[in-house]
């Protein structure tokens, strides 16, 4: 005679329980830049650096940073006359440019090279003296730093719903420019929209919403319908880890939650979930993913399944300042040892 024991719920429950873990995920190529440029000054110049704006939108690095001797400030004036300022990612209007040049602040602009490509943009379709209808969120620091490329011609656009109260000089010259970590979706919904309202809208050259938003959102899609809740690591400032959740909800996961640390992940949000979504933003260091999967294997959740929705490699060189920092210091150092070595021989 088979005897067949039938899984209590709970067993069942256990053995079925798994983390579908999103790949790519965390830092980008413009987020690791701007954090080693912090670092390698730290290390270059000595603390105190300081840092305009948090240097990627991330409270673990920015309190990481902090403890080593990086100097967080609003406004460029709160800075002391002479001293190192670093521009954080997001990039800066050209008028913070000129404050730090009269406080003769030594600058280094650790800018996404991604975010300069659209103030070249904005610059260029505002010489031609285009309206440029820019897709962003007001008051962030991306937006604020494009939008000072050329104040006169831009005009901001939050989203679908605000399309109606957009007006333009002349709809014959009209181009679209976006915030680099926006929604896609949402970002295609507002130019379908604005194209109804100006149909000879111009798109921008090549797309503005970066290649990492564009990968972290594509794997979160793939894997939100499976998803019974999704963790996204990241800080609520920043832009592309909040789209990241709403992403997920938009696209069949039942529950989503952003959370900067794996002790803030509440227990009630795993009753009766089979299935937990992983990801995190672009400006995530990974340890702090593995914490969260160390949080849920504790819980029964160790079967971890990668699902990869694209390969990046993408890497950027530091910038120019701090390049030419560098290489002045090995030189000086190598001669250093020259000497040392030719004095050691007599
Ligand atoms: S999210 Fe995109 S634009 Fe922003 S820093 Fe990363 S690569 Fe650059």
């Amino acid at each position: 005679m088979v005897v067949m024991t039938v899984p209590t719920d709970a067993q069942a429950q256990t053995r079925t329980k798994r983390v579908l873990l999103a790949a790519p995920r965390g830092y980008c190529a413009g987020v690791d830049r701007a954090v080693v440029t912090v670092e390698k000054a730290l290390d270059l110049y000595g603390p105190p650096v300081y840092v305009r704006k948090q240097i990627v939108h991330n409270k673990h690095v920015v309190t990481t940073l902090e403890k080593r001797g990086a100097i967080f400030v609003d406004e460029t004036d709160e800075v002391p006359e002479g001293a190192t300022v670093i521009f954080s990612a997001h990039g800066v209007a050209p008028v913070v440019h000129d404050e730090a040049k009269q406080l003769s602040l030594k600058t280094i602009d650790a800018t996404c090279p991604l975010v300069t490509k659209v103030h070249r943009e904005a610059v260029r379709f505002a010489d031609d003296d285009f309206d440029i209808l820019l897709i962003g969120h007001e008051g962030h620091e991306e937006v604020v730093g494009t939008s000072g490329e050329a104040p006169e011609h831009i005009t901001l656009v939050q989203s679908p719903a605000h399309v109606d109260e957009v007006e333009v000089r002349d709809p014959e010259k009209v181009v679209w420019l976006s915030q680099t970590t926006l929604s896609v979706d949402e970002t295609m919904e507002t130019v379908r929209r604005l194209r109804e309202k100006f149909p000879k809208l111009q798109d921008p050259p090549s797309d503005d919403i970066c290649y990492a938003t564009q990968n972290r959102q594509l794997a979160v899609k793939q894997m939100a319908p499976e998803t019974d809740l999704m963790i996204v690591v990241g800080s609520t400032n920043s832009s592309n880890s909040v789209r990241l959740v709403e992403v997920a909800l938009e696209h069949g996961a039942q529950d989503g939650h952003l959370v900067d640390y794996a002790d803030e992940i509440d227990e009630a949000w795993l009753e009766g979930v089979t299935t937990v979504g992983v990801t995190s933003g672009a400006s995530v260091p990974e340890v702090l993913v593995r914490d969260v999967l160390d949080f849920l294997a504790q819980r029964g959740y160790g079967d971890v399944s990668p699902v990869v929705a694209a390969e990046e490699s993408l890497l950027f060189a530091l910038p120019n300042e701090l390049r030419r920092d560098l290489k002045a210091r090995d030189g000086n150092e190598a001669a250093a040892k020259v000497r040392h070595d030719a004095g050691s021989l007599h």
